[in-house]
C-alpha cells in the first residue's frame, strides 16, 4: 500500500513540525511508544511533556525511555491531560511545535479507563494557546467503542467550528473499511 496507515501519517505530520531542540507534549503515555517517538524527533536539548492517569502507563513509558536512554528530556506527569497548563514552565507555554493524542484505553488493561470528550477539549483548548505557529496538534481517534463514538461525536463539532483564519484543520481516515476504524483530525496554528 503506497497510501500512509494511521499511525505512519500521524509520525509524518509530528516529523513536519517538529525539530531538535522544540518542546512537544504527548497527551496519552500509554506504553510511551509516541513519547519515544517525540524524545528522539527533539532530541537531546528538547523537551517532552507526557501525560498520563494510569500508573501503570507512567512506569511502562519511563521503561522504555530508560531503555532507550532518552528518559532525561521527558517530565513524565501522572496527571490528566486536562491539566496541561498547569505543568508547562512559563517559557514552554505558546511554544509548544508539536502534540499528540492517542485516544481510547490502554492497550491490554482497563478499557474502562477511557479519554472522554470533556477532558480531551479541555486539554485542545489549553495546548491550542500554547501551539506555536505552524506546530501542529494530531488526534488518532479510536471510535470503535462506546465511549469512542461519544468523543468522536463532541470532538468533530468542536474542532470544524475552529476559526479557519487561525488553524488549519484536517481529518485523514480510511472511508471503506469496516467497524470504525480510527481516524486522524490534525490541527496546525497558522
Ligand atoms: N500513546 C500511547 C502509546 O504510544 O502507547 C497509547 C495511548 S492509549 C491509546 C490511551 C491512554 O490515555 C491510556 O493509557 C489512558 O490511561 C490515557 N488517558 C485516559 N484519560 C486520560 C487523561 N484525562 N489524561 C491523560 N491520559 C489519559
Amino acid at each position: 500500500m503506497r497510501l500512509l496507515g494511521i499511525l505512519p501519517f500521524a509520525r509524518e505530520l509530528l516529523t513536519r513540525a517538529v525539530y531538535h531542540g522544540d518542546i512537544v507534549v504527548d497527551g496519552t503515555a500509554g506504553n510511551g511508544h509516541d513519547t519515544l517517538f517525540l524524545a528522539n524527533l527533539v532530541g537531546e536539548h528538547g523537551k517532552v511533556y507526557s501525560f498520563d492517569i494510569q500508573t501503570t502507563a507512567i512506569d511502562a513509558t519511563r521503561k522504555r525511555l530508560s531503555d532507550h536512554q532518552v528518559l532525561d528530556r521527558v517530565e513524565l506527569i501522572h496527571d490528566g491531560h486536562e491539566n496541561i497548563d498547569k505543568h508547562f514552565l512559563p517559557d514552554h507555554a505558546q511554544q509548544v511545535a508539536g502534540a499528540i493524542f492517542n485516544l481510547g484505553y490502554f492497550p491490554g488493561g482497563d478499557k474502562e479507563i477511557v479519554t472522554t470528550a470533556e477532558t480531551t477539549i479541555s486539554a485542545i483548548q489549553q495546548l491550542l494557546h500554547s501551539l506555536k505557529k505552524e506546530g501542529i496538534l494530531v488526534l488518532v481517534v479510536y471510535h470503535g467503542h462506546p465511549e469512542g463514538q461519544k468523543e468522536r461525536d463532541e470532538l468533530l463539532p468542536f474542532v470544524q467550528s475552529l476559526p479557519q483564519e487561525q488553524y488549519h484543520v484536517l481529518q485523514y481516515g480510511f472511508t471503506n473499511q469496516r467497524n470504525n476504524p480510527p481516524f486522524i483530525i490534525a490541527i496546525e496554528k497558522r
